[in-house]
């Protein structure tokens, strides 16, 4: 755990006890200074009681004892308005700041030298941040994964000479963190994504792009976009940081980028993506070019002699996003269920040249998939679930052959059967619903965690009979 010493002897308020409110009562108090801890729901409040934390009444409190308010990234601060807490902090002068705020302080003040990879971008953060911590820590280094990915910020190792900090963000922690200088900042790409937290995409882009601007040495930025090719060049033409960029388009001067998996600088191939299973497709391939050239930026002592080929290859990447669960004869069995909506689909229908045999449905987001209809011509067959199953019907329509399966459990029997006795090398069984989970599972970890065990059971049916 970080101690966190910048508010020694006042009191702080902190709204929203989950496990990153926790760990932040626990830093601060470990630091000397005192806390006024509450959450609007009852389970938060229970919590935390549980875990022997006081709790005050922030509504009826005197907010003229407190010193800030460290809010919990998933309370609103500006959108759709601010949390009455934010007001009332508004109306008694003081801060309103988040967990890596207070990371970022305890730094500045204990080891400013301490290495920090800081890593955000509407897609690809925790594969990238998953990925940077997997080379670093192959190369031999004290690694420390966290924020929006895995631990809370304040419950990892404090900030080290030698010790690297590979933190994800969210628009939201950064919105709450003025003071983050991460050595590197990676910001992978924007597109239109939570308006509703941010009112405007332009909002939300200058959010993002504070990350960078602040970073002390270098700035790794995705310009395959708009927004991110533009904040790259106002960056730049300010001539404070150093800018790398990514691109999976087209040759960069000045970066790392990607074609027909393979990675270049400078024109020479500086590492080949093709046959890893974990970095398939171009969105990883933006992810795998942004890892590196974050990795790179560090000083030398941290990836010198590191062999970069074979901690790519060894990447074990992450669960729900283009997972292969396992494989019978040539089909192999694809878990994506972190893919929501129709965006995160397309990567993986992108991504693979085989028959797909699609699993897809749950509940509908706005728009559907009618923008997939270039990829139906790779489906061999879908299998509709959950409530989004007469919309999608009528998208596939005449081009996709299809069927009702209602549950995961019957889509997953129907998918193998046909994928099985197709017999084709290449084909796979895709759980990638472009839906959300909420119908039928509480979230998409658990329909993940369902296919996984239901594809296990057909392994292990196959290998009784
Ligand atoms: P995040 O942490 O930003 O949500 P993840 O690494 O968890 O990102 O990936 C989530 C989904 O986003 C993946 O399943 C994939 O569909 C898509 N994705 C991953 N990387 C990228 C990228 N670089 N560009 C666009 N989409 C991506």
């Amino acid at each position: 755990m970080i101690r966190v010493t910048a508010f020694k002897d006042r009191t702080v308020a902190v709204f929203g006890l989950g496990a990153s409110g926790l760990a932040t009562v626990r830093a601060l108090e470990a630091g000397g200074a005192r806390v006024a801890a509450w959450d609007d729901s009852v389970a938060g409040r229970a919590a935390a009681e549980e875990a022997g934390v006081p709790l005050v009444d922030l509504a009826s409190a005197d907010w003229s004892l407190f010193a800030a308010l460290v809010l919990a990234p998933g309370v609103p601060l500006t959108h759709p308005e601010p949390h009455w807490t934010v007001e009332k902090a508004k109306a008694a002068g003081i801060e309103v700041i988040g967990d890596v705020e207070l990371f970022f302080r305890e730094r500045a003040a204990t080891c400013p030298q301490a290495p920090v990879i800081a890593i955000t971008g509407t897609n690809g953060k925790s594969t990238t941040t998953a990925l940077i911590a997997h080379i670093l820590g192959s190369f031999g280094n004290d690694v420390q994964l966290g924020g929006n990915i895995g631990r809370a910020v304040l419950t990892l190792e404090a900030p080290a000479p030698d010790r690297i900090h590979v933190l994800e963000l969210s628009s939201f922690q950064i919105d709450l963190a003025p003071g983050a200088a991460p050595t590197v900042a990676v910001l992978l790409n924007v597109t239109p994504d939570h308006i509703d937290r941010h009112g405007t995409v332009e909002h939300y882009a200058e959010v993002k792009s504070r990350l960078v601007a602040n970073a002390g040495a270098t700035a790794v930025i995705g310009v395959d976009d708009d927004w991110c090719r533009r904040i790259a060049d106002t960056l730049e033409a300010r001539g404070r940081t150093k800018v790398r960029r990514i691109s999976v388009r087209a040759a960069v001067a000045d970066g790392i980028y990607a074609q027909d998996a393979k990675l270049y600088e400078n024109g020479r191939e500086r590492a080949a993506l093709d046959g890893i299973a974990t970095l398939r497709g171009a969105h990883n391939w933006q992810n795998a070019a942004a890892a590196v050239a974050a990795v790179e930026a560090l000083p030398e002592r941290f990836h010198a002699g590191g062999d970069l080929q074979a901690a790519l290859r060894s990447f074990p990447g992450l669960a729900h996003r283009l997972e292969v669960v396992d494989k019978i004869g040539p089909v192999d069995f694809i878990n994506d269920s972190k893919a929501t909506n129709a965006d995160s689909t397309e990567k993986a229908l992108a991504s693979f040249a085989g028959d797909i045999y699609w699993i897809l449905g749950g509940r509908p987001k706005a728009g559907g998939i009618a923008t997939l209809a270039a990829y139906f011509p790779r489906i061999a067959r879908a299998y509709l679930i959950g409530e989004a199953t007469d919309a999608f019907a009528a998208t596939l329509g005449e081009s996709v052959p299809f069927e009702r399966c209602g549950t995961l459990g019957a889509a997953v029997r129907r998918a193998a059967d046909d994928a099985l006795a197709a017999n084709r090398p290449g084909s796979v069984v895709l759980l990638s619903p472009a839906c959300a989970s909420y119908d039928q599972f509480r979230n998409f970890e658990e329909r993940g965690d369902a296919f996984r065990h239901l594809v296990a059971e057909r392994v292990a049916g196959r290998a009784s009979a």
